[in-house]
Order: structure tokens, then C-alpha cells, then sequence
């Protein structure tokens, strides 16, 4: 093991005793010492309201709550703390933009998805696309489990107000090519919401590169708390949008008949927001940006191999998902013949191997790819080889085991 990798496991009280091997940082992320240390500092020494002011505890949460908002922005490259609303996990930002941008869509509007979308990135669509009588349009996947971007001419129609895709698969580990979409979608005059649920936890991301125009992720796969995520979006967008939820902490002025906004963000922030969650999801992409990515990214690359090669070397188990390292993160799905998926990971848990199985919120995706369920192992920035090593051990053993007995 490197220094480095040492020193950053180290930073994780829920792995540094060793007792468990995690390979379930897709579903959520361990926490480090930063952002555990940070939560309790709030708790302990400046648990305040953030809009209520008149005190110092609720001056300094305040304080607090606003430099998280500056910590997200400086992770996702962008300047303006205003295009930073906090919400609820990736779930909650990508159901706020669908609330408010659909007011502006009417019957016929199209909305572009993908088939490999989370469900949090299709259900709340398809909820609007009822209610609205809009029309959804879904990006086919490759067999191996990539955005199939060659018609993308055909289904980005002058109709087509939103494409909404994700960042990066939750089940095959693709990363999507933004660019052509986003010129696609520019040509016909849409917007672009991009679900970084699953990119974000690998490093950070220059939104103006990506020149995106919503961007959605949770604070827990990125080494925060749960019950806080972000939507970041464009001023001039956030601009035209109406309010979401509404109560306190967004008005600017109320009567008995009428009520007047705050600005973005606040506007989007009604009553009181996930303060402590929403602090540590700042420590957490403070710390994420300390570490060195390019170390980090080929350590990432070298598990993945490592993870598809074993598992191409095992009998009966087919990995799902590119077999390249291009545009690919540490996310591998499989299926193993004559083992149940739950069994598998049910068997796993027994060796001290922790993994996920089932649809993964993606049965579309499970459609498309021609499965039922699938297990998935992924790696963390705290993942090595030592890991991979014993989760390939632990699948070669069960393996042989069913085998005998078959
Ligand atoms: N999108 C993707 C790609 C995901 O993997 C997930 C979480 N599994 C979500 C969205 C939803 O995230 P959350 O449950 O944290 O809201």
C-alpha cells in the first residue's frame, strides 16, 4: 500500500480498523475524520437557525452554511454562489428542477432521457410528462452499456426543451460524452441537466467545460452526510424559475393574500435547510480537493482493470459495462451463472465483503443491458488492491463452493 493510500484510509474511522472491505461507495460513501470533526463542531459550538441572525450562534451558522455554498462552487469550477441551491440528495435537486422548469414546458414539449438513467432521473419526468402531456424521448445504450449517441440527430427534435442525462452509469460505470449533447441540445435552443450523482465522488468537475446547464449530485456518495445534495444551475435559468417548496426562508415579503420571493438560491431553500449536512458536504469537497486526482485517477484506473480482469478470469461471471478504461469509472457490475444476486452479496457480507445487488434503481437500464439484477462492486478514493484482492477471493471461493455442490 502507498503512503498516500495509507494516509487517506487512515482518515476514515469506519475502515481504518480494516473490518470491513467497501466496495459499496456507489451507494454511499464512507465519511473521514474532516468532515466527521466538522459535523461535530456545529453540533457542539455553533448550532444556530442560518437565516434567523440576531445571535452569535446563528451569525456564525450562518457563516458556516454560506462557505459551504463557496466550497461547492469552487469544486464545481464555477464563481457564483447564487447558482448553488441546496437540497435533498441528488434525488431532491433533480425532482426541484423538474417542479420548476416543468411550469415553463406545454403539451408536446419533448424531454430527452437515456435508458440508462437512474430512476430519480426518469420518475419524476415521466410524472411530468403525464401531468403535462409532454413527450419523453429515451438515448438507447451500446452492449456495453454506453450512451448510444448516434441518434442523437433524430431524437433532439426543435420540440425538445430538456435533455437530461446522467454523468456517469450507476450500473456499467460509462461516463457519458457531454459535448455532443450539449451541442445538440444548444442547436435546437434546450437545456441540458446533467445527474452527477455518481461522477461527482470521483473528483472534481468544471461545469463551465462541460458548458452544462443544471447539474444534480448527493452529498453522501461524495464523502458528506446524507440529506443534502446540490443543484447547481445556470443564473439566468435559476433566474426564470418559480419557487419549488414554499414557507419561510424564501420570502421577501407576505400577506394575508400574496407572498414575494427572495432570489436564488434562497428562493429554492424554504424553511430551514440541512445546516450540519449541508457544512459537511462543504468539509467533505474542501477535503476531496486536497487530494492529488491525478495519483487518485490512475489508482482508480488500476483497480478497475484489476476488478474487470478478475472477474473475467472467473467461471460463469460476465462483467458488465465497457471493458476499457476510457471514459470509465471504478463502478463494475456483473452477474454470476447460478447465483441469485442477492445470494451473491448475501454470501460476500458473510466474508466481510460489502457490495450491492439488485436493479440498482435502474431497471430500464437492467432492460436494456439484457438483465434482471446484477451485483456491483465500486470503489472509493480509500479503496486498494488489498480490496479488490479479497472481493475476487471471496467470489472465486463462493464460485467453488457452488460448484461442489452442484
Ligand atoms: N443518480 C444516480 C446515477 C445514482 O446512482 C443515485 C443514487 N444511487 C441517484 C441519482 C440518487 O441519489 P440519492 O438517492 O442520493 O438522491
Amino acid at each position: 500500500m502507498s503512503k498516500e493510500l495509507a494516509s487517506i484510509k487512515g482518515q476514515f474511522p469506519s475502515l481504518r480498523d480494516g473490518g470491513v472491505v467497501y466496495l459499496d461507495t456507489a451507494a454511499t460513501a464512507q465519511m473521514p475524520d474532516r468532515v466527521l470533526d466538522r459535523l461535530v463542531g456545529f453540533e457542539t459550538s455553533g448550532r444556530g437557525n442560518v437565516h434567523d441572525g440576531g445571535h452569535r450562534l446563528a451569525q456564525r451558522a450562518f457563516d458556516q452554511y454560506e462557505a459551504a455554498r463557496g466550497s461547492v462552487a469552487r469544486f464545481l469550477g464555477v464563481c457564483a454562489n447564487d447558482e448553488i441551491v441546496f437540497s435533498y440528495g441528488a434525488t431532491g435537486a433533480i425532482n426541484l428542477a423538474c417542479f420548476t422548469l416543468g411550469r415553463l414546458f406545454v403539451p408536446g414539449d419533448e424531454i430527452v432521457l437515456s435508458v440508462l438513467e437512474h430512476h430519480s432521473n426518469i420518475v419524476p419526468w415521466q410524472r411530468l410528462a403525464q401531468e403535462r402531456g409532454l413527450v419523453l424521448r429515451f438515448i438507447p445504450a451500446t452492449p456495453k452499456g454506453r450512451l448510444d449517441l448516434s441518434f442523437l440527430g433524430d431524437l433532439v427534435t426543435p420540440r425538445c426543451r430538456l435533455v437530461a442525462v446522467t454523468h456517469c452509469s450507476n450500473v456499467t460505470g460509462a461516463v457519458t460524452q457531454l459535448a455532443p449533447i450539449v451541442s445538440a441540445a444548444r442547436a435546437v435552443g434546450a437545456l441540458v441537466l446533467v445527474d452527477g450523482a455518481q461522477r461527482v465522488p470521483h473528483g472534481p468537475v468544471d461545469i463551465p467545460a462541460l458548458g452544462v446547464d443544471l447539474y444534480a449530485f448527493s452529498g453522501h456518495k461524495a464523502y458528506g452526510p446524507t440529506g443534502i445534495g446540490v443543484l447547481w444551475a445556470r443564473r439566468e435559468v435559476l433566474a426564470g424559475l418559480e419557487p419549488f417548496m414554499s414557507g419561510g426562508q424564501m420570502i421577501e415579503n407576505v400577506t394575508l393574500e400574496n407572498a414575494t420571493f427572495l432570489p436564488p438560491p434562497q428562493r429554492f431553500e424554504a424553511g430551514t435547510p440541512p445546516i450540519a449536512q449541508a457544512i459537511g458536504l462543504g468539509a467533505a469537497l474542501d477535503w476531496m480537493l486536497g487530494l492529488d486526482w491525478s495519483v487518485q485517477r490512475e489508482r482508480e484506473a488500476e483497480l478497475t482493470e484489476a476488478l474487470l480482469d478478475g472477474l473475467d478470469r472467473l467461471p460463469g461471471v460476465r462483467p458488465i459495462g465497457p471493458r476499457t478504461l476510457v471514459l470509465r469509472q471504478g463502478v463494475v457490475s456483473f452477474t454470476a451463472e447460478g447465483i441469485c444476486d442477492e445470494t451473491l452479496c448475501r454470501e460476500l457480507d458473510r466474508r466481510g465483503v460489502a457490495v450491492r445487488s439488485g436493479h440498482l434503481c435502474a431497471q430500464p437500464a437492467m432492460s436494456a443491458l439484457g438483465v434482471a439484477s446484477v451485483t456491483r462492486a465500486s470503489l472509493g478514493c480509500y479503496s486498494e488492491a488489498a480490496d479488490v484482492e479479497a472481493f475476487l477471493n471471496a467470489l472465486s471461493e463462493i464460485i467453488r463452493e457452488r460448484g461442489r455442490r452442484a
